[in-house]
């Protein structure tokens, strides 16, 4: 489940911003990836790991906001 590894990526503060390089103090969730999509008379499996949220930076001074399925980047190992 994606939502809890972003859930627990705040947590930890290992969600940073780009911006300040802050921890991200908290996100929204926008969308589920899809499972399967009809394509024709195929339905083809995509990887539906990734979940759309927004991510909202929260730190005095910095007003990073953004809506991204790509928040895996912006957690640290
Ligand atoms: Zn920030």
């Amino acid at each position: 489940m994606s939502l809890s590894i972003i859930q627990e990526a705040i947590a930890n503060k290992k969600m940073l911003c780009p911006k300040c390089k802050k921890p991200v103090q908290k996100f929204e969730k926008y969308a589920e990836t899809i499972d399967a999509v009809r394509d024709g008379f195929n339905i083809v499996e995509i990887d539906s790991r990734g979940s759309r949220v927004t991510l909202t930076c929260g730190n005095d001074g910095c007003d990073w906001k953004e809506r991204t399925e790509y928040w895996r980047n912006l957690i640290e190992d």
